[in-house]
């Protein structure tokens, strides 16, 4: 399939074809093989364009590669505006990863921590979060970052919006320096390029 072009292999594209997916979308065609080089991305699009597939589907893809340990540690971290959007994208992974021995963890304010501390003992691969809750839960020492390889910020401009700059420094602050970074927006801003600038090296760039 034209997913198959781009790099992803059989159980991806099975998933997506079961979930009626025939073609890739613009943003997928130009973010996957980006991503899936190892390269950090900046990336201009909108809720509707398929954006949410365009950075999982290459992060299942990278984790599902790696011959590599189980050592249920976090490997990639995706930060969301908001306890909605957190549950969507974790939805999503969920579907996308039903061929892999891949497991992820939604985790925002007013989700129950003791069930979400058990879960992160069993083993999450993907973590999908807010910025307060994942901080609340750094200083418990409830999650590990010492193995994460990828990190995603979504909705970017949102969250700068809803003033989460301080809380997202914090945060990469104590993430491994070698990393792979994505940063989404709807609008690349002033704001959404200065964040970018500090967090992120030398990004390829796309829009859509
Ligand atoms: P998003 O822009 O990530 O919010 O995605 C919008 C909707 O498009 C979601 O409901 C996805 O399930 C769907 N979608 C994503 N990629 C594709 C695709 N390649 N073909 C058809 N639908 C898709």
């Amino acid at each position: 399939s034209l997913f198959s072009q781009l790099g992803l292999s059989s159980p991806i594209i099975n998933a997506v074809t079961e979930l009626g997916y025939t073609a890739p979308t613009p943003i997928q065609e130009k973010a996957i093989p980006v991503i899936l080089q190892g390269k950090n991305l900046l990336a201009a699009a909108q809720t509707g364009t398929g954006k949410t597939a365009s950075f999982i589907l290459p992060i299942l893809e990278q984790l599902s590669g790696s011959e590599t340990r189980r050592k249920k540690r976090v490997r990639a971290l995706i930060l969301t505006p908001t306890r909605e959007l957190a549950i969507q994208v974790e939805e999503n992974i969920a579907l996308y990863s039903k061929h892999l021995p891949l497991t992820s963890l939604a985790m925002y304010g007013g989700s129950r921590i003791d069930h979400q501390k058990q879960r992160l003992i069993e083993g999450v691969d993907v973590l999908v979060a807010t910025p307060g809750r994942l901080l609340d839960m750094m200083s418990q020492r409830a999650v590990h970052f010492d193995e994460l390889e990828m990190l995603v910020l979504d909705e970017a401009d949102r969250m700068l919006d809803m003033g989460f700059i301080e809380d997202i420094n914090k945060i990469m602050e104590r993430l491994p320096a070698e990393r792979q970074n994505l940063l989404f927006s709807a609008t690349l801003s002033q704001q959404v390029r200065f964040l970018a600038k500090t967090a992120i090296d030398k990004p390829v760039e796309i829009s859509v």
